[in-house]
């Protein structure tokens, strides 16, 4: 039997299991620096699959390692979730985690303990078909992604010098094997008004005025925005997602506006661009000078699972890299072998942690997922046992045919 025969064979055999243990991790509720309880499941998951050696890093991801070679890749699912919303929404209970009609139910079955179920079953795969290939395979299952996508392996990196020299990101893509996104960055203007009595505004400058004009300038720098060269990641956006006012009192004219701004970036478009066109629109539209204008990115910093505070600064650089790449074609080859047709390449409308290993530190990066994006964050939340069994055997077949796309 071909390897790809045996991946195949071995992935539906565990398919109940890949199900079954998304459902484990589901009942671990794991919201983002709380996921103590699921990275311990996770953990134990890995020891009983065979994994080579298994750790805590210092934040808390759950790192599974299978083989020794020189080369590494990593495959990443985060495996914190977002809240459930309104509870009176769902039909189920979203911890229970269900298994019916062909799909395991439940908050993080699509974003994204599915990808990390199949990657267990991936790595029980390897570890039985005693893979000594020229990756050192890891495993991980990162926390905190949800309120700060990209830091846990900002953390892994910079702190731990965890350097893959590949990455495969296992959010849900519908089985299409993805090759980039946009980036993202939230961008804090703040504005200078002169208060002066309710009764007299022409003693004063409004605040409030500044910050309409501005939000309309900034509607005009979203229309203004381009598209990349080859138009796969599509234009940046820009839009005010809060203003707020102030004074010092109800009866008076405002002296102090901020806007809260999220911007998408395109390829191309970093973040001192994007804060610097913030500047020019919003200084024309207002009337002051830029200097007279604050344009920030705000800084996140939370405390996880482990009592380790870590921070960065709102940004999250664009990454995609070009269908010839011998990652992408390791994959199209991978996919091929398994299921004798080509896979969709495509892209992601949301951002996951590649932000950091390949818009921030420029690692080649590719997804591939179970379920699909629009489950994320939605009520009612589910994926497909098909699709955990195909990603199992796409995970296990990948260090085998990129080993071969590199040697051509
Ligand atoms: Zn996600």
């Amino acid at each position: 039997m071909t390897i790809q025969e045996q991946i195949r064979q071995k992935a539906q055999e565990y398919r109940d299991y890949t199900a079954v243990n998304l459902s484990k991790m589901i009942k671990a509720k794991s919201y983002s620096g709380k996921e103590e309880e699921v990275c311990r499941v996770i953990s134990s998951l890995c020891g009983e699959a065979g994994f080579d050696e298994v750790y805590f890093d210092g934040l808390g991801s759950v790192i599974g390692r299978v083989g020794n070679g020189p080369k590494k890749i990593a495959f990443d699912a985060h495996i914190d979730t977002v809240e459930v919303g309104d509870p009176g929404q769902w039909n189920f209970d979203p911890f229970a985690g269900e298994i019916r009609e062909g799909r395991v139910w439940g908050r993080g079955a699509a974003d994204q303990k599915g990808g990390a179920a199949s990657m267990i079953t991936a790595g029980r795969i390897l570890k039985e078909l005693g893979y000594d290939g020229i990756f050192t395979v890891y495993f991980t299952f990162t926390v905190m992604e949800e309120d700060c996508d990209g830091m846990c392996w900002k953390y892994l990196i910079e702190e731990e010098k965890l350097v893959p020299d590949y990455v495969v990101s296992t959010e849900p893509t519908s089985l299409r094997l993805h090759r980039g996104h946009r980036g993202r960055m939230e961008i804090e203007v703040r504005l200078k008004g002169i208060s002066s009595h309710g009764s007299a505004p022409e003693r004063g400058v409004s605040a409030a005025y500044k910050a309409a004009r501005a939000a309309l300038a900034i509607e005009k720098l979203n229309d203004d925005l381009k598209p990349d060269s080859d138009n796969f990641l599509g234009k940046g956006t820009v839009v005010v997602s809060q203003i707020q006012v102030q004074g010092p009192s109800q009866c008076a004219v405002p002296d102090q506006a901020m806007l809260y701004l999220d911007r998408r970036l395109t390829w191309g478009e970093d973040a001192d661009l994007a804060m610097s066109q913030v500047k020019k629109y919003v200084a024309e539209a207002v009337g002051d000078s830029e200097d007279e204008i604050s344009v920030v990115m705000p800084f996140y910093a939370k405390t996880g699972w482990k009592n380790k505070e870590y921070g960065q600064e709102l940004y999250f650089p664009t990454w995609k890299f070009p269908e010839s790449h011998k990652l992408v074609q390791g994959g199209v080859a991978g996919y091929k072998a398994l299921f004798q047709k080509d896979p969709v390449i495509d892209k992601w409308t949301f951002s996951t942690n590649c932000v950091a290993t390949s818009g921030r530190h420029n690692i080649p990066a590719i997804g591939f997922g179970p379920g699909d994006e629009h489950e994320a964050h939605a009520p009612n939340e589910s994926n497909r046992i098909d699709d955990l069994e195909i990603c199992a055997a796409f995970y296990a077949m990948l260090p085998y045919s990129l080993q071969n796309s590199m040697q051509q």
